[in-house]
């Protein structure tokens, strides 16, 4: 029998299957209320307007174009789409400036393949996006936490990534509604990322996918628009901002894209033709037209249901979890994070409460590159109708207030 494991090569040997996929197949339950996917709400997606457009591709002059390879930086009116929509998020841009890619996650793969030779350092917030940290594994590096609220010096970081033998290359953040805690960076945070990354001379990765799902306070400017106002234009920035149509319109088309310095972009399109020469033609012409037909209508129809489950879920937690419990306060996105008391293992209290309380969540530790936050965990609101969190909310915060008193 073949050994494959002494044919595999090491960074295989970082590759793991992700516990949080692994646990939604479980989850997968009738009888369970599940605040576990991060997900869009599929009855929200606008399957009517995809219908048209790809009826109208399919069925006139474009069809041809449609069905063949494409460029590999990708459809020039999606891209045409995109350079307007990062204007009104304060980047001036232009298409050479953009790269499709399939999903912001095969962005982040191409990201690490760029960058990261084996023992660099990448800093990441801890928590941080599980996905993340799986695509630049591959690249054996090192991971070291990035605390936008510590004043930790350059010189301190720099002497870390040393140790380990590399250097650092970029800082990773999601700077809007983060996944896993639903928070965001404000000016200030985002001003001293961007002075430390400058100290560090490394590149700042913006991972912003929930950037349109805004349900109140005020929009603070994008990573990018900041540097690019600091350094005078885009070609000058050292921010790759990672976009996503999937938590606006669709992610089973699997498009989101990269904007960054064109010189980036062109490295990026080297990438990208090697690994799978173009995101699919078809989906990027669709995903053109419903963009410009209805990607303001939508979201505007889309955040406001969001809005009502996240007020939902917020006030259900404030009348049913016990006083040592604490979440945060997200403005948008999908996410409420929870802390637990310390000692409490959230991974335990998972596997009672899909058999009691009949509700499900992710245990924080995954989202921790170190195991550490055993006590904590994420709950995701898109999903669920006002009943269904009401419900599960209250079940949920019998069952911590239970294990909180009798210490389980
Ligand atoms: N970044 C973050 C922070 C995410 O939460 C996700 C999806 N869960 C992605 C990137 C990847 O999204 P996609 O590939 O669908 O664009």
């Amino acid at each position: 029998m073949t050994t494959w494991d002494s044919l595999y090569a090491r960074r295989a040997s970082r590759m793991r299957a992700s516990e949080i996929r692994e646990l939604l197949k479980l989850l997968d339950r009738p009888d369970v209320i599940s605040f576990a996917g991060g997900i869009p709400d599929p009855a929200l997606f606008p399957a009517e307007a995809f219908k048209k457009a790809y009826g109208e591709i399919l069925g006139g002059a474009d069809a041809e174009r449609a069905l063949q390879y494409g460029v590999s930086e990708g459809s020039l009116r999606l891209r045409t789409w995109i350079v307007e929509h990062m204007r009104k998020l304060g980047i001036e841009c232009t298409p050479d400036n953009i790269l499709i890619t399939s999903g912001s996650q095969q962005g982040l793969d191409y990201i690490g393949k760029l960058f990261l030779s084996e023992g660099d350092t990448a800093l990441v917030q801890w928590p941080t996006y599980l996905g993340a940290v799986q695509a630049f594994n591959a690249y054996e590096l090192n991971f070291d936490r990035l605390d936008p609220r510590t004043n930790r010096s350059a010189a301190a970081y720099s002497a870390q990534a040393a140790e380990k033998g590399g250097a650092i290359k970029f800082a990773y953040l999601s700077p809007d509604f983060a996944n896993p805690t639903g928070l965001s960076l404000n000016l200030e945070e985002r001003r001293r990322i961007l002075e430390l990354s400058a100290e560090l001379s490394c590149a700042v990765i913006e991972d912003s996918p929930y950037e349109s799902l805004r349900y109140d306070g005020e929009p603070v400017p994008a990573l990018l628009a900041l540097d690019c106002v600091q350094n005078d234009g885009i070609e000058n920035s050292r921010t790759l901002y990672c976009g996503s149509f999937s938590k606006s319109l669709s992610p089973g088309l699997r498009l989101g894209w990269i904007c960054a310095a064109s010189e980036v972009v062109s490295r990026l399109v080297l990438i990208k033709q090697a690994s799978d020469l173009n995101t699919p033609v078809l989906n990027q012409e669709a995903m053109a037209r419903v963009a410009e037909r209805e990607f303001e209508t939508h979201t505007a129809k889309s955040n406001a249901v969001y809005k009502k489950r996240r007020d939902a879920m917020l006030s259900a937690l404030e009348r049913h979890m016990p006083e040592s419990v604490r979440w945060t306060r997200p403005e948008g996105g999908m996410f409420i994070w929870v802390e637990l008391p310390a000692g409490v293992n959230a991974s335990e209290l998972l596997e009672q409460s899909v058999e009691t309380a009949k509700v499900a969540f992710v245990p924080g530790g995954a989202f921790h590159p170190d195991g550490s936050g055993t006590n904590t965990l994420r709950l995701s609101f898109s999903c669920a109708g006002a009943d269904e969190i009401e419900a599960g909310i209250a079940r949920l915060g019998a069952l911590i207030a239970e294990t909180v008193t009798f210490g389980h």
